[in-house]
């Protein structure tokens, strides 16, 4: 930082600000939305890249708008009151947003088939596996099933659910929080989960919410991701999900226009000091100068580890781990078909190491669809996370695209002949990753704030999903509400 720290002698004063937003993600923009619906005007959210978004920013062609990241939300739980009341305001919920069963908009609830599972040479409808399975296979996925089902409905000695979203609004009960001390793969193994079909299930559910395997997620957030989902609408099934062509970017775009006049795109913060008066000091760079906001509040919504560069003062006990992912958006002359059950929004394969495909334009309403964007997805949680990174920055563009289009072709012999471009988007840190002791105990390490400067980011719920991003950064602005309010 010698060079920065000289840069930060000399800048552009831009006045002062009751609160500056740095990062302009789902936790940046929803802690915009609350100040915003609480009467704060005087704010700003300083974003690093030309857009805003992070990690559910979406692209656009001549066929789609498509996903880089997020790309769906399951139905709210009645305890996600965040999500449900923004829902309403975007008209994504119709009705009832605080009842047990709100109306969903039902351009907006993901269209059938949802999902397909490529096996044995065909797809099969839904993503668990079940075709061809031994009579004990099924047996024991039955049994797994219940017993996620029971632990769905379970409440702690506190009353509270064992698994909740957002995952504070859970029991303390030692019952289910020291599920958090062991690893989801041991907990597997002493309940005696051992069959392949089963444990390739587990595994695809964990790479896909938290881009790491069963070993290295812990069994509290292995369980919360099937335990914790107990969203329902008057209008879907249970396990329905909200999605668009542009995945999450649709809730980013949506609260992008509601924040219009607060965004600074290009705006990278640099470093963040006191002020001797109680508040911060914000430096960032535009158009290659060095500016300075003098502000009340500052919070910090990009990801933690970027605090120790960014925060004077702060020290990181424990760097988080952070899972890697490869995201491509495919074009193809006309949408892939296959054996068995037709093209879904999500397509699977039970062989290689991707997550299979989400077809973006899915929710278009036309009866004549030729091309689609197809979006692909790969975490990179078969090597530890820091040799993942090495391969994904190192390895050329050209060897990610052939190792895509083989996975591809297995699923759809012939399939390069349709492929119009590969866009590829390789993510560094990702998304936080809930390993063992992680979510109970190392998170809570983490401070609220520093003096002025308070925290937001899906980092602080140690899972990444929008609910857990939205939670923090209106929990961020509400802190800084009841200190506005005292002052
Ligand atoms: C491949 C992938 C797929 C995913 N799929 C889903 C999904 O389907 N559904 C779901 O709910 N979640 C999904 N997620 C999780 C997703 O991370 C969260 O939903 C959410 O977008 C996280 O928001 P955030 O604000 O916490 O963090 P981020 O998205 O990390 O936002 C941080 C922001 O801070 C900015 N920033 C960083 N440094 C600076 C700086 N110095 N100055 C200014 N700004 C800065 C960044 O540019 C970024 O905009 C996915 C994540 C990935 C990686």
């Amino acid at each position: 930082m010698k060079d920065g720290a000289a840069a930060l002698s000399s800048f552009v004063d831009c006045g002062g600000k009751t609160v500056v937003i740095v990062g302009g993600g789902m936790a940046g923009l929803s802690a915009g939305w609350w100040l915003k619906k609480n009467g704060i005007e005087d704010f700003l959210i300083l974003e690093l890249e030309p857009q805003v978004g992070g990690n559910s920013s979406y692209g656009e062609n001549a066929v789609s708008k498509f996903p880089w990241g997020a790309h769906y939300v399951p139905l709210a739980n009645s305890e996600s009151k965040y999500v449900r009341q923004l829902f309403l305001e975007l008209g994504i919920i119709e009705a009832d947003h605080d009842k047990e069963k709100p109306r969903y908009n039902e351009l907006y609830l993901c269209h059938d088939p949802q999902e397909r599972l490529f096996k044995d040479g065909s797809f099969q409808e839904g993503l668990v596996p079940k075709r061809g399975l031994k009579p004990s296979e099924e047996a024991e996925m039955k049994r797994f099933f219940d017993t996620v089902h029971e632990l769905r409905d379970a409440k702690g000695s506190d009353g509270k659910p064992a698994f909740a979203i957002p995952l504070d609004h859970s029991s303390e009960d030692p019952r289910f929080r020291d599920l958090d001390k062991i690893s989801f793969a041991g907990w597997l193994k002493e309940n005696n989960f051992a069959s392949r079909p089963l444990n390739w299930y587990v595994n695809y559910c964990c790479r896909d919410d938290y881009g790491a395997t069963a070993e290295n997620v812990s069994a509290w957030a292995g369980l919360h991701y099937f335990a914790g989902r107990r969203g329902h609408a008057a209008n879907a099934e249970t396990n329905s999900v909200v999605t668009w062509p542009e995945g999450n970017g649709f809730l980013v775009s949506r609260l992008k226009e509601l924040l219009a006049d607060k965004i600074v795109t290009n705006a990278p913060v640099l470093r963040l000091t006191e002020d001797k008066e109680g508040g911060s000091l914000c430096y960032f760079t535009r158009d290659g100068a060095v500016s300075r906001y003098k502000t009340k509040f500052t919070i910090f919504c990009a990801p933690r580890f970027l605090a120790p560069y960014m925060v004077e003062k702060y020290k990181l006990e424990k760097k988080p781990t952070y899972a890697p992912w490869l995201v491509a958006n495919i074009t193809l002359k006309k949408a892939p078909a296959g054996r068995g059950v037709g093209l879904a929004w999500d397509n699977v394969s039970y062989y290689g190491d991707s997550l299979g495909y989400v077809v973006a334009n899915h929710q278009n309403i036309t009866t004549r669809r030729s091309s689609v964007v197809v979006t692909y997805y790969l975490p990179l949680s078969q090597l530890p996370p820091d040799a993942a990174r090495r391969k994904l920055l190192n390895s050329p563009e050209k060897a990610w695209s052939a190792a895509i289009v083989d996975d591809l072709e297995a699923m759809h012999p012939g399939i390069t002949e349709d492929i119009i471009s590969i866009d590829l988007w390789p993510w560094g840190h990702g998304m936080i990753s809930p390993g063992v002791d992680y979510i109970w105990q190392e998170r809570r390490k983490l401070p609220l704030n520093q003096g002025a400067v308070h925290f937001a980011h899906s980092d602080m719920s140690g899972i990444s999903n929008f609910e857990e991003a939205q939670y923090q950064g209106v929990q961020a602005a509400e802190r800084v509400l009841t200190q506005l309010e005292k002052s």
